[in-house]
């Protein structure tokens, strides 16, 4: 029987047409792969999780093939790509612990956000490298500290995860450290900030800090880097004061209470920092000279008798790098004043007023406080 063009064109043949199809897919033939797969069969056959994850789930597609239904991948069938992570649940590792995920990394894999649990526990298996030994222990970034322990030498564990080749468990050492949270900024959202998360990925630090340069660049303004550079001004002067050298006690124009008052105010906002003893304590002032010239200075400070004291008349130069209004109102404990000043920059997006998001490991030197909830 010939075989007319129009025949070849539309096969009738369901068998054939679906060879071609799945040629036509880039699919290949896998027979010789099966027939020795078969004939390995007798022997005995054990093989470490990675490669029995990768068949399970080579087993799943065929089947899911056969049955004519496409392969849906899940959670538990990783693809079976040589390299890729593989990801177990309900992993026994000994009698009394069992995981509730286990990671298998391959070769080099570098990972610094491990993902953890509040209730169960995680795995995360590195595959190691004999020729360039890599601890993987090291990328991890999270800040561990106390309390901490480590095995005592010669009492070494077995677990059905860590095996040889052949499957038998081999001896492991064990040690276990804390995380020491984060700390934030007291002026942020501490309920969310403290809100535990116990996964991090590289596409999630990327999101942050994309939506801190957003931050930046949406409220990126001459007024905001003035107001910005008046305000740590002013925060560099209510937490050093004038803090000269003075040996004499001078009388101060505040009344006891002021001092009082100025004395606990610093306290608060040195955070722990200690002026040195025998530094000035004066109050400092805010004044405009005969020409209009704005100065800021300690109030012991006199341009003709006493020049030991802090005194700056660059504040109001021309270049308008300050907002002196804010310096004033600040210095002259105006109050309201202050208040309006920053619900003004608040409004267009900075100033004291606005949350602050930001967030610092436990050891840096910011003086934030510790948001020991974060379970990161
Ligand atoms: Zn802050
Ligand atoms: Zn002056
Ligand atoms: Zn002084
Ligand atoms: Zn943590």
């Amino acid at each position: 029987m010939s075989r007319t063009l129009a025949d070849l064109l539309n096969p009738s043949d369901p068998d054939g047409q679906q060879v071609q199809a799945q040629i036509q897919a880039g699919l290949v033939d896998i027979q010789p792969q099966l027939q020795q797969l078969s004939e390995l069969q007798s022997h005995g056959a054990r093989a470490s999780p990675e490669v029995q994850q990768q068949l399970q789930a080579a087993l799943k597609y065929l089947q899911a093939q056969r049955n004519g239904g496409p392969y849906i991948p899940n959670d538990n069938t990783p693809p079976p790509i040589p390299g890729a992570i593989i990801r177990q649940h309900d992993v026994r590792l000994t009698s009394r612990t069992t995981l509730s995920t286990l990671y298998h990394y391959p070769l080099h894999t570098i990972l610094e956000y491990p993902e953890t649990n509040a209730d169960g526990t995680i795995g995360h298996l590195f595959r190691m490298d004999p020729d360039d030994w890599q601890v993987p222990d090291l990328n991890i970034v999270y800040l561990r500290g106390a309390p901490t322990g480590r095995m005592v030498v010669g009492k070494e564990i077995f677990n059905d995860v860590m095996v040889d080749a052949r499957g038998n468990q081999v001896a492991c050492s064990s040690s276990h450290s804390t995380c020491q949270g984060v700390k934030i900024c007291p002026y942020s959202d501490e309920d969310t900030l403290s809100e535990p998360h116990t996964r991090a990925s590289r596409e999630d630090v990327q999101q942050r800090l994309a939506n801190d340069r957003e931050d930046r660049l949406q409220y990126a303004s001459p007024s905001k880097d003035i107001f910005c550079r008046t305000a740590a001004y002013v925060t560099a002067l209510r937490k050093l004061g004038c803090s000269r050298p003075s040996s004499e006690e001078l009388e101060s124009e505040s009344s006891p209470e002021e001092i009082k008052l100025r004395e606990l105010y610093w306290q608060q906002v040195q955070c722990g920092y200690c002026p040195k003893e025998g530094t000035c304590k004066g109050r400092i002032v805010y004044e405009t000279d005969s020409h209009g010239n704005p100065h800021v200075r300690c109030e012991h400070y006199c341009r003709t008798t006493n020049r030991d004291h802090f005194h700056d008349n660059s504040v109001g130069a021309p270049t308008g790098s300050y907002d002196l209004g804010y310096i004033q109102a600040v210095l002259t404990d105006d109050e309201e004043e202050a208040t309006c000043i920053e619900q003004a920059a608040f409004k267009l997006g900075y100033g004291p007023l606005v949350e602050c998001t930001t967030v610092a490991n436990v050891s840096s030197q910011k003086p934030l406080t510790t948001a020991t909830q974060t379970a990161i």
